[in-house]
């Protein structure tokens, strides 16, 4: 392959797909996109791209709708081996039991073959940026990831009540000294599992370190009567299956988000499910600027969607303001052996409860990235992109950019790459923390 000036032109394409459309403006149909040399060189209707070397390949792609790589802002990578299957349904101690097992079963090399494994399935998934929850030790998430051409955070996770609270915020630290903020466009952040398994000292710890937060929050009814109480499911798996509550740990006497919503601001950190928020608490998570990472199927697979919940409070959330991302949660809960991908989140979304398809494409590709710190730009086709999709269509070529995305998210299959991602093999990405 040759430019027009004889010089070799490298991984050089044109190509003419159904439509372009991002959550940044881009939204053209039919559209033509120039990659060069692994980058978004040009992108837009086939009569604002000129000036092009006819030496340059030409792919014809009608039978495609390209949109950025998408962002999967809450997964647990190291949970993609075989376990536990189906979902716990309304058995969530039964479940976290069975997990807790798995984990403890697996050794250094089975948690590489399991991360590595969630790797290849969220690149299936057309992922370009991860959210991913490293259990202990964390080493090989942080070191898969980091040598993966996946962006994004692994999230340390710590779990500390009573007396093991101290001990947790000793290891939050310790991790920090560690590992480097951010290394070969990934970054490392905590995450104090959640209010009803990390005492409040652990919150206060994770956001004193400047580090990104997340937590999960008010994922069950029992987490809400156990901060409330004192009492239920959740207290019993404490106590008689894990051990680890004794008259050391304090109840705080309140809803999840209350006992945790000033530690997760100060930190400017993310809660991920809110399942059973309350009303008060919508006002209460956007004044607080904290942000929501929703995981529709994970939710559905423990019983907290329609019809046990009428509505999911992220429309709430989302309709006052508030930033809203699309996670997976891990493989376990999902119906998609074959990928990880919050695109069949934004199907069930689509198909379930009628969201329009530009709320979800922004909130799998630019809130995502914006939970997780990072420029927008990645997630925009445009000359930063860190990976283009192409997603099958059908025979709707010739329809609107957002026709055609009500196409792709009306099927099932799987979306390709048209640019894959980049490994990442310096420091080169700028993030809030
Ligand atoms: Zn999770």
């Amino acid at each position: 392959m040759t430019s027009a000036c004889g010089e070799p032109v490298h991984n050089s394409v044109i190509m003419e797909v159904a439509g372009l459309l991002d959550a940044c403006g881009m939204a053209v149909a039919p559209g033509i996109v120039l990659i060069e040399g692994g980058r978004v060189r040009a992108a837009g209707r086939p009569e604002e791209i000129g000036g092009v070397s006819p030496e340059i390949p030409k792919v014809q792609r009608h039978d495609l709708l390209v949109m950025p790589g998408l962002v999967n802002a809450h997964t647990h990578l190291d949970l993609s081996g075989p376990g536990p299957w189906p979902p716990a349904g309304a058995d969530f101690r039964g479940w976290v039991g069975r997990v807790r097992e798995l984990r403890s079963k697996a050794d250094a090399a089975s948690r590489r073959q399991s991360i590595e494994r969630g790797i290849e399935l969220s690149l299936a998934g057309g992922t370009t940026l991860v959210g991913d929850i490293a259990g202990t030790p964390p080493d090989e998430s942080i070191d898969l990831l980091r040598a993966s051409p996946l962006r994004g955070v692994v999230y340390i996770e710590f779990f500390g009540i009573g007396q093991g609270e101290a001990a947790a915020s000793r290891a939050m630290q310790a991790a920090c000294e560690r590992w480097p903020s951010c290394d070969r466009g990934v970054s490392l952040g905590l995450s104090p599992h959640a209010p009803y398994s990390c005492g409040p000292t652990v919150f206060e710890s994770a956001a004193d370190l400047k580090r990104p937060v997340v937590t999960h929050l008010a994922e069950t009814q029992a987490e809400v009567e156990l901060l409330r109480s004192g009492t239920g499911d959740l207290r019993e798996m404490l106590e008689i299956d894990i051990g680890v509550w004794g008259d050391d740990v304090g109840v705080p006497g309140c809803h999840p988000v209350d006992a945790v919503i000033a530690p997760l601001q100060r930190a400017g950190g993310a809660a991920v499910h809110g399942n059973w928020l309350e009303e008060r608490h919508i006002a209460d998570l956007v004044h607080a600027g904290i942000s929501l990472v929703y995981c529709p199927r994970a939710s559905a697979s423990f019983g907290h969607a329609p019809p046990m919940l009428p509505t999911h409070p992220w429309q709430a959330l989302h309709a006052a303001g508030g930033l809203v991302a699309l996670g997976t949660d891990s493989l376990l809960c999902l119906d998609t052996p074959d990928r990880i991908s919050v695109l069949d989140e934004m199907r069930l979304l689509s198909q379930r409860d009628a969201i329009p398809g530009d709320t979800l494409l922004a909130m799998a590709t630019v809130s995502g990235a914006s939970v997780l710190g990072v420029d927008s730009a990645k997630v925009q086709i445009g000359p930063e992109a860190s990976g283009l999709i192409g997603c099958p269509i059908g025979d709707g070529f010739g329809e609107t950019p957002l026709a055609l995305l009500d196409r792709v998210l009306a099927r099932q299959e799987p979306p390709e790459w048209v640019l894959p991602p980049q490994k990442v093999l310096k420091q080169d990405i700028p993030t809030k923390f």
